[in-house]
């Protein structure tokens, strides 16, 4: 055997072993990938030009490719119209290989890191892992061109779906099905944000990005709360205005089986357009305001009202708390009302407060909510926010263009919601 002579030489080293046995694979398997795809000989009948006319065959052309197996250069007939000089290359077309020079193996996984990982490191982790040597920007192309391809389908669906109607719904009865909503602010270039006020009327530097989910409840776990069902949870976001998201996630949730619902949930914080939304698509949801945002609240006016004295204000926010954890609403905004505080501020603080807990006063019956084991925390989508969207747009040195940003959101919805999958067999299918 090889391996004993070189262990007794002391010279052995099987990374380097396994790494050249992978490269002279790479190189026999990309000289197959040539051989198999070679098309030389012209058997099939001519196609025919757009114009109408017989196009005929001039030969083999080459074209570079880049491929799971590295860089090949295939040779296909390519043919030609002599009544308007349209060229063609119709085994290009049958391979998903039209107008690009990276093989329909590579391109997915250019869209999985791109949809993964800043760009860059998607690129330096290609050759690490694959032995796939291309650019930064051929990453960022492939892997917004595919979600953009997958943003613009899902939009046509939702198109057919409003002309034709939703198809129907068949499956066994959820039990409990539950829309969050959030929105979070993502750093966009300067063009993206013109026109926009941000805080403290200074040019905005963010947009904001609507982010939805939906999931299913069925059990309650051993201490009676409610537990989401495992893998139950999908994703559909992008930066656009209320009324474009609210069709989106009417489709999500469609998609998801909201007609086979016995209750609907609609879980967000405090923001006017989530509770807009939900009126309109989601009538007969039960509506909760998370129960943490409503907490928050109160500790900031704790905050305002009682500026030192942190003993008092602990005391005051305890038991104001409990009045909302019971769901007493009414009486919550009573008390706030019949208070005389100082300085005008304090009078305008008081009065937006008791304004929005009288506003969603159905939204914090939590007590009521708990009763019937329902979530009252939207964890899920802010959670969402940060895994789906932070993670990947909101990085230092990061500025997104609104399409490319939306690319790789519907990217990244598609891959946590495991539908990207689905979408390249349909794709390479259709
Ligand atoms: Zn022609």
């Amino acid at each position: 055997m090889i391996v004993n002579a070189r262990r007794r030489l002391g010279a052995f080293d099987l990374e380097a072993l396994e790494e050249a046995t992978r490269a002279a694979l790479q190189r026999a398997g990309a000289r197959l990938l040539e051989e198999l795809l070679e098309e030389t000989e012209d058997d099939s009948a001519a196609p025919v030009c757009s114009c109408g006319a017989a196009m005929r065959c001039e030969g083999p052309r080459s074209k570079r490719l880049v491929s799971l197996l590295g860089n090949v250069s295939l040779r296909r007939l390519y043919y030609h119209c002599r009544h308007c000089w349209r060229g063609a290359v119709p085994l290009d077309h049958d391979l998903d290989i039209e107008g690009t020079q990276y093989s329909p193996g590579v391109r997915r996984l250019l869209a999985v890191v791109g949809g993964e990982m800043p760009f860059a490191r998607g690129c330096e982790l290609l050759a690490e892992l694959a032995g796939i040597a291309v650019s930064v920007k051929a990453v960022q192309r492939q892997a917004q061109a595919i979600g953009s391809d997958l943003a613009a389908r899902a939009e046509s669906d939702r198109r057919q779906a409003a002309l034709r109607g939703f198809p129907p719904q068949t499956g066994a009865p959820i039990p409990t099905f539950y829309i969050e909503m959030d929105g979070t602010g993502i750093p966009v270039t300067a063009t993206a944000a013109a026109g926009r006020e941000g805080k403290d009327g200074a040019a905005a530097r963010t947009r904001e990005v609507k982010l939805g989910c939906v999931f299913t409840q069925t059990e309650l776990d051993a201490e009676g709360r409610p537990v989401r069902d495992g893998s139950s949870t999908t994703y559909t976001g992008a930066i656009e205005d209320a009324e474009a998201f609210g069709q989106r996630i009417y489709d999500e949730a469609w998609r998801r089986g909201l007609h086979r619902a016995e209750r609907v949930v609609v879980l967000g914080d405090g923001a006017a357009w989530i509770w807009n939304l939900s009126h309109i698509y989601f009538p007969k949801a039960i509506e909760i305001v998370d129960i943490y945002h409503a907490r928050e609240h109160l500790w900031e006016l704790g905050r305002q009202l009682f500026p030192q004295d942190r003993k008092q204000r602990r005391r005051w926010v305890r038991r104001r708390k409990k009045q909302l954890d019971e769901g007493r609403i009414e009486h919550l905004v009573r008390f706030l009302r019949s208070l005389r505080p100082e300085t005008p501020e304090l009078v305008e603080k008081l009065r937006t407060e008791a304004a929005y807990f009288e506003g969603h006063a159905e939204r914090m019956r939590y007590a009521e909510f708990r009763r019937q084991d329902l979530f009252i925390g939207s964890g899920v989508i802010e959670a969402g926010c940060r895994s789906v969207i932070a993670g990947r747009l909101k990085r230092s040195g990061m500025f997104w263009t609104v399409d490319g940003a939306n690319s790789i959101i519907a990217l990244r919805c598609a891959q946590i919601s495991n539908r990207f999958a689905d979408y390249w067999e349909d794709r390479a299918a259709a």
